[in-house]
């Protein structure tokens, strides 16, 4: 029988209408950040979900057992807001890193920061079981940074990015969201950076998920247009392209490789593999989603796995064929990037 047709009821996946099943799941475990990113968050005035209504760490990693267990996941990434700002942030990889697939294996953890405390928590975060880790980073030079970002902080988050790779968090990816008349000149500095410090620079075209409301398709620098400037100094060469978001290219001289999330002017959504788990237990089956199924409820009210696992499957089942950016009919969901979590 076709994927498109299987409900995942009979193989214990997550199938949709489209036949795509989904592996990875991300998971924010907070909406609040100690930066504030003008692509992502305003200034101020950004309201939070208030603690008793964010998940414990005892409820992700119950719904984290679901869908490993029961549900096909086989990668699970934290996110936010800024998962490091979250408590004790080892306690809960050291949990999630003991799940395993129905066939015993391991799943594939990692971590998406914006690696301002790396440089102190990357060994114990990998002592823990973490595998990977991604820290953004939008600009190399020390003012530009803490203009997009609202702190101060470039010479941290650099110092956290050596000590991801001084700890094992291989490979350790830098994304870079890039802005059109922001950052755009600095695409082939990030190049110079990723292969002097043998970390893969990701590029991340700009979406419209900044709180401020202030994106427009103009601003958005196309992949292809940073894969040829990069290509001008460094010759590439496409790599085979998976389920990943990011297309992958690499350097014809060896010396590593980099990536485009192209979101905006080609979306991979009819290769998406992905489900989202927002920090106050809403199930997303899309970045861009406008419905999203509360888990949190019917947890808290005592309801059975079987029940959890059922609703989230429908929900799944119902996932759409892919977001309509740059169209007339798109439309923005309520929630801004640290809200879902990117
Ligand atoms: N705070 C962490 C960080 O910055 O890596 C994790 C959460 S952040 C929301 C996840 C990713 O989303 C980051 O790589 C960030 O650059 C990206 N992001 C945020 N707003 C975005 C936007 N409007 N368009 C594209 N990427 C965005
Ligand atoms: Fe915070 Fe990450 Fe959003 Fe920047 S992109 S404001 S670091 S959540």
């Amino acid at each position: 029988m076709p994927a498109a047709i299987d409900s995942g009821q009979e193989s214990g996946l997550l199938v949709d209408s489209f036949g795509r099943v989904a592996r990875d799941l991300r998971i924010s475990i907070t909406d609040r950040c100690n930066f504030r990113c003008t692509y992502c968050m305003p200034r101020e005035g950004m309201e939070f979900v208030p603690r008793s209504e964010l998940l414990s760490y005892e409820e992700i990693v119950r719904l984290a057992h679901l869908f490993v267990g029961g549900l096909g996941i086989e990668s699970i990434r934290l996110t936010g807001g800024e998962p490091t700002v979250r408590r004790d942030l080892h306690r809960l990889i050291s949990m999630l890193a003991e799940l395993q697939t129905p066939g015993g294996e391991p799943i594939e953890l990692s971590l998406t920061t914006n690696g301002s405390s790396l440089s102190r928590q990357a060994e114990l975060l990998a002592q823990a079981g973490l595998h990977r880790v991604n820290v953004s980073l939008d600009s190399l030079r020390a003012d530009r940074f803490a203009a997009i970002t609202r702190r101060d902080a470039l010479a941290d988050v650099l110092a956290g990015i050596d000590a991801a790779v001084a700890a094992g968090l291989h490979p350790v990816k830098v994304n870079a969201v890039v802005v059109r008349g922001e950052n755009e000149d600095e695409i082939v500095d990030f190049a110079h950076y990723g292969r002097d410090r043998g970390v893969q620079v990701r590029f991340i075209e700009f979406m419209p998920l900044d709180a401020a409301g202030g994106w427009s398709l103009d601003k958005v620098v196309p992949a292809e247009e940073i894969v040829s400037r990069i290509a001008e100094v460094f010759p590439l060469e496409p790599l085979e392209h998976g389920a990943e978001p990011a297309s992958r290219y690499r350097y014809l001289d060896g010396a590593g490789e980099i990536g485009v999330i192209p979101s905006v002017t080609k979306p991979f959504c009819g290769d998406c593999d992905r489900v989202r788990l927002t920090a106050e237990g809403q199930f997303l089956t899309c970045l861009f989603a406008v419905d999203d199924l509360d888990l949190r409820s019917p947890m808290r009210r005592g309801e059975s796995d079987a029940f959890l696992a059922g609703i989230i499957r429908q929900s799944v089942g119902a996932k759409w064929a892919g977001h309509r950016i740059g169209r007339v009919d798109f439309v923005r969901p309520r929630r801004s990037m640290s809200q879902i979590g990117g």
